[in-house]
């Protein structure tokens, strides 16, 4: 089963890629511009996320996939790296991968010439971590007197 955190994960890999969802009740398709801001996720993808969840994830997917991300949050499924691009790809948590990773529709892809997706970086908390790091130094002076 997976979880919230790794289905946006996944959709935020393929955004990046170019691949829209497609929203469910005939809403469309929806790629957000841009999928990250200021090292978290941008206010276009929380809206893009808020409206799969207006029904669950029910009826929408990924484009050129046919899991639904409702079905991806049920224990049935699972996301794990492809075994051709390390791509997230959904598989059944029980049985053998019936459908080809949706690197296959890409003609692009897997290229050495465009920079790998990449997960959000919260730098806000990698510089918190650092500074309190940097405050356990033994023998360094307070910062405040
Ligand atoms: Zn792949």
């Amino acid at each position: 089963m997976a979880s919230q955190d790794e289905v946006r994960n996944f959709l935020a890999h393929w955004f990046q890629l170019g691949k829209p969802i497609v929203l469910a009740e005939g809403r469309g398709e929806y790629l957000p511009d841009p999928i990250f801001q200021n090292g978290r996720y941008s206010q276009s993808f929380e809206d893009c996320w808020h409206r799969v969840m207006v029904t669950s994830g029910q009826d929408c997917y990924l484009k050129g996939t046919s899991q639904s991300i409702a079905a991806m949050l049920s224990p049935a499924w699972d996301v794990t790296p492809c075994a051709r691009c390390e791509m997230p790809i959904v598989m059944p948590t029980a049985g053998t991968m019936t459908e080809l990773c949706p690197c296959n529709d890409l003609s692009t892809w897997p290229s050495t010439e465009v920079p790998m997706p990449r997960t959000a970086v919260d730098n806000q908390h990698h510089l918190t971590e650092l500074r309190q790091r940097l405050n356990m130094v033994p023998g360094k002076p307070a910062a405040n007197p």
